[in-house]
């Protein structure tokens, strides 16, 4: 008589798996964040770390399904490079040129989302509820890949107009060019003028993190009750988050955006909503 509780009986193939791709990948927080996920809502899956060289990265995601993978989260170098290996991508994954999330369907087909403008709008609203994308302009210092997902979900929340300055011009120019009239690009020695009169500004360079220069742009046109808030969340409390906050701004740390762009991949993969809260935080950051 076989017994149902043995084991290696257990179906492996019925429980999840998902990961983190990237090269290098050990410093992600994905597995600890998703492990507490997994652990807290009594699901049966794992989340693993997966160091895939550029090289091997069309051969790895092909491999995944086959060996039980529902979906990965996709981080430095591969965001751009997993666009032209998806069936599907999303509108906004699309516009903003980089996938963070993909969902391995069971027909075979990679379908792949970008979900760190979500997060970013997710975090203001958990932490800012007060905030009012509709209150006036907001500036965005850096245009990178992250600045193109805040761009693209400040607009679509309700932005006016987006103010962008970027150290490579051409870069900021680059998005004003794909999203539009809203976006007014400013001269990265000019900076400091594009923070007159905003309701928002976001530091969405990596100056500021540890071992990084620090931003230097002057802080003077911020007026009391901006809304700030940094990508950057190591630290934590930035420069720049200090700086503002000592101005009478409202701050918000980039932490949360962190939290908030994996919940819409842990729900497709499990199946269970997660909730983003302080025991989560204190997880990520132990
Ligand atoms: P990226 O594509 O490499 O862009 C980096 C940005 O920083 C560019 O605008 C770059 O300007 C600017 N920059 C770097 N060094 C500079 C310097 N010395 N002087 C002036 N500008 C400089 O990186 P990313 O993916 O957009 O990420 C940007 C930051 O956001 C990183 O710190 C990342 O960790 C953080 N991030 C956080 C979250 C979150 O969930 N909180 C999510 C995504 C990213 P140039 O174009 O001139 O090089």
């Amino acid at each position: 008589m076989s017994d149902n509780s043995d084991p290696v009986n257990t179906p492996l193939a019925n429980i999840p798996l998902a990961g983190v791709l990237g090269w290098p990948v050990a410093h992600s927080r994905s597995p600890r964040l998703h492990g507490h996920w997994l652990k807290r809502y009594g699901i049966a899956g794992h989340y693993v770390p997966l160091p895939v060289r550029p090289e091997h990265l069309a051969e790895a995601l092909r491999s995944l399904p086959k060996l039980g993978f529902v979906g990965v989260n996709v981080t430095i170098p591969h965001k751009e490079a997993v666009l032209a290996l998806a069936d599907v991508v999303t509108d906004r994954a699309a516009l903003i040129g980089a996938a963070n999330t993909l969902i391995l369907r069971t027909d075979g087909k990679i379908h792949a989302d970008n979900t760190d403008g979500y997060g970013f709008i997710a975090n203001l609203r958990q932490n800012a509820p007060n905030w009012r994308p509709d209150s006036g302009p907001a500036a965005v210092i850096g245009a990178g890949g992250a600045a193109r997902a805040v761009v693209a979900s400040l607009l679509d929340a309700g932005v006016p107009e987006v103010r962008i300055a970027n150290r490579t011009r051409i870069r900021a120019e680059q998005i004003r060019s794909e999203f539009g009239a809203r976006v007014v690009v400013y001269d990265w020695g000019q900076a400091a003028n594009m923070l007159e009169g905003i309701a928002t500004v976001v530091n969405a360079t990596s100056l500021g993190m540890e071992g990084k220069g620090a931003l230097r742009v002057p802080l003077d046109a911020l007026s009391p009750g901006t809304l700030a808030t940094d990508l950057v969340y190591t630290p934590l409390d930035t420069p720049f988050l200090i700086e503002a906050r000592r101005r009478g701004c409202q701050t918000v740390d980039g932490l949360g955006m962190l939290l908030h762009q994996a919940a819409p991949g842990f729900e497709r993969w499990f199946g269970q909503r997660p909730e983003v809260d302080d025991q989560l935080r204190a997880v990520v950051l132990a």
